[in-house]
């Protein structure tokens, strides 16, 4: 008795080998395997504690990590070709900074997210690019300030699940007309992630302007200029 029930087990294993089987991944031909989840991101360092008036301002990524700051003006990657900053963190008013992060997490949803290029801009820093920028309406006048200088405007775009930015037509600080919102001469697929952006940031209280597809102000309240200098580690 004992033999046969063991004979039937085995007979029984068997025939659900194959089915096993197939819900093993797929053998390594060489092409990668788009179905299976990359390894989750590691964790990153817990930030450093708050060294700024968390009253008038919130540090971008102390809302949400996920977000991408990649601080153009950090770098010489930037139209007056040279670093404006010591290093890179992106500050804005507390009210604006949730509103970026509304405006990301409804990205996340289709799979998508921001990528911040500038946010508050302090006014020595206005003065620099003043200095060194001589074309008029290509820097804001740092006597009037511009809606950076307030805390209340942020350059960006968006990203891919993967980090990648969307094609916009133009890179950031690209100044012409191919950088105009409407610029008409784009494939229908830029045009639609221009849309994307302007929607998805209006629907957060953030102006557009007509000249760069990737600046916006918010619009819900006003805010003093600001001369605050972040410090670096
Ligand atoms: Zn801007």
């Amino acid at each position: 008795m004992r033999l046969i029930c063991l004979a039937l087990l085995s007979i029984l294993l068997t025939a659900c080998q194959p089915a096993a089987e197939q819900k093993q991944p797929p053998a390594d031909t060489g092409t990668v395997d788009t179905t299976v989840a990359p390894p989750p991101e590691p964790e990153p360092p817990p930030p450093p504690p708050i060294d700024y008036d968390s009253s008038a301002w919130t540090e971008l990524t102390r809302l949400d990590r996920s977000i991408i700051i990649d601080m153009k003006y950090a770098t010489a990657e930037n139209f007056v070709k040279k670093k404006m900053y010591d290093c890179p963190r992106c500050f804005l008013r507390p009210e604006v900074a949730q509103a970026v992060v509304r405006a990301h997490r409804s990205l996340q949803q289709k799979g998508l997210g921001l990528k911040l290029y500038d946010c508050y801009r302090p006014l020595p820093v206005q003065w620099e690019l003043w200095n060194t920028v001589s074309i008029p309406g290509y820097v804001a006048d740092p006597r009037k300030g511009s809606m950076h200088n307030r805390g209340s405007a942020v350059d960006l775009t968006i990203v891919d699940a993967q980090g990648q930015e969307l094609p916009m037509g133009t890179a950031f600080d690209f100044f012409g007309p191919e950088a105009h919102y409407a610029y008409a001469q784009l494939p229908d697929s830029v045009r639609q992630n221009r849309i994307l952006l302007r929607e998805t940031m209006a629907a957060q209280g953030f102006r557009p302007i007509r000249t760069e597809w990737w600046h916006f102000s918010f619009s819900r309240k006003n805010y003093a200029l600001s001369d605050m200098l972040w410090k670096c580690y």
